[in-house]
């Protein structure tokens, strides 16, 4: 990737697939306060700027973040329970899906009303920049680290490596607050997904296109909960990602040598061509940033708590707590108000706590724990579940899917860390400083 000279651009100047480089425009002076500065110009940086201005929203924006520009770096895959606007950007739809156990049985799901869809990055990225191009009170600030953010009396001022820049507010996804440490210090559960996944071109029809996997479990669980992710492109392709549910990292050449084996052995592939990589690191926890009212400084993204606890999925409630937030800002709320957008009823925080409650107390449940719930619950319900959208019905099925004893001790753990937070009662960061 070059990196071009830091300077505020607009206009996107596009290589094909590969990079997306805003091009340059005269800078704004530097005594300039921006109604909005949004740190880290990744899915929910990009995303507010999209519903801020979907909502009307004209005030003056800096979009900051260290990448010099957007590559298609990953993939987003989601339920479609609820409209976002980048839904006609899917590549692949699926209304049918399986989970493989250990011992290599098919679990499989077909779904009557929701898709389960699959972006590229780089084409929400394009639709966002192309949109906020022309407009003029934008000042992308990329190849842009952000060394400190400073509350002052009345504005946020983020010092960039050459400049400062300030705003009434700023919204971050740029650093995740130390989450896990929090949630350990609270008793809250926290493990940490992290995964690589590789993008394969096989010479011979070996995938299914209608059914993607979301997790087999036919590999190694000595080291804690591992599946593998089989995204099927097309008879001959995949996204084949290697996902781990635990706090220590896995280097990038040992998922690349299970990503190697779990061919060779569920799909007799020895050759194959790897077109594309992604990897990422998830924080799967309850513990949420817990801002004041009036809060400058907002966090979003999976630095405002965004990802689904119990499964790392983010990309839909990222869309909702970026709306909400506009929203809220779009309802001229006086700036000292709370912006606190919640992205899902609290009921998912209690189920997902019980539920990593119950893996962490045996890791080793992982894959009993995850066929159990996608052979019980019927394919509607269970993504209704999985996307925050579930009724009392659906909770009840995924409730009696479960295995009841671990569970209830699971529960009773949990309700003591979890209920003083659910209650308002216990710690408040009153200003999450990125820095
Ligand atoms: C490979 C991958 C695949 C995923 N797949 C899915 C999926 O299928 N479905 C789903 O729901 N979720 C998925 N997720 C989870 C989640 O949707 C994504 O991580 C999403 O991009 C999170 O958005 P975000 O804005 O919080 O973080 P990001 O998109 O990572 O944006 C944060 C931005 O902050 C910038 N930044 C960080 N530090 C600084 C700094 N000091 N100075 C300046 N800039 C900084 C970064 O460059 C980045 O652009 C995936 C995540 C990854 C990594």
């Amino acid at each position: 990737m070059i990196s071009p000279p830091r300077m505020p651009q607009t206009a996107i100047s596009d290589s094909r697939d590969s990079i997306l480089v805003p091009r340059h425009r005269t800078p704004r002076p530097s005594t300039t306060t921006y109604d909005h500065v949004i740190l880290g110009a990744g899915c929910a940086g990009l995303s507010l700027a999209w519903h801020l201005r979907s909502l009307g929203d004209r005030g003056s924006m800096a979009l900051v973040d260290r990448r010099p520009g957007y590559a298609n770096d990953r993939t987003w895959c989601y339920w479609d329970v609820e409209p976002t606007p980048f839904d006609d950007l899917a590549t692949h739809a699926w209304t049918r899906w399986a989970v493989v156990d250990e011992r290599g049985n098919w679990i499989e799901s077909q779904s009557t009303r929701y898709r389960y869809r699959r972006l590229r990055s780089i084409d929400v990225y394009r639709r966002i920049l192309d949109r906020l191009a022309g407009d003029d009170a934008i000042d992308p600030y990329l190849g842009a680290s952000i060394r400190a953010t400073t509350l002052e009396a009345e504005t946020v001022a983020v010092d960039l490596a050459q400049e400062t820049i300030r705003g009434v507010r700023a919204y971050t996804s740029a650093r995740r607050p130390a989450a896990l440490a929090e949630a350990a210090r609270s008793g809250e559960a926290a493990m940490v997904q992290h995964f690589l996944g590789q993008t394969v071109r096989t010479e011979h029809s070996v995938f299914d296109p209608a059914c993607p996997i979301l997790m087999d479990f036919r590999v190694d669980q000595s080291d804690g909960p591992h599946f593998v992710y089989v995204l099927p492109l097309s008879d001959r392709e995949a996204l084949v990602e290697n996902t781990y549910l635990f706090p220590d990292p896995v280097s990038a050449s040992r998922h690349r040598e299970e990503i190697a084996s779990y061919l060779d052995r569920c799909f007799d592939v020895e050759r194959y061509e790897v077109i594309e990589e992604e990897a990422g690191r998830i924080p799967m926890t309850t513990h949420r940033p817990n801002t004041a009212p009036g809060a400058r400084i907002v966090p979003i993204g999976l630095a405002g708590g965004a990802a689904r606890p119990s499964s790392g999925y983010a990309f839909v409630r990222i869309q909702r707590q970026c709306r909400r937030i506009a929203e809220q800002i779009a309802g001229n709320r006086s700036t000292r108000a709370r912006l606190d957008a919640p992205i899902a009823d609290r009921k998912y925080d209690f189920f997902d706590a019980v539920f990593l409650r119950a893996l962490l107390d045996r890791p080793s449940r992982a894959p009993d724990l995850f066929a159990r719930m996608f052979d019980g619950v019927d394919a509607d319900p269970l993504v209704r579940f999985l996307s925050d959208r579930s009724t009392l019905t659906d909770d009840l099925r995924m409730v009696a899917a479960l295995p009841k004893v671990p569970f209830l001790i699971a529960a009773s753990r949990s309700t003591r860390a979890w209920l003083p937070r659910c209650l308002g009662i216990g710690s408040t960061n009153d200003e999450m400083d990125p820095s």
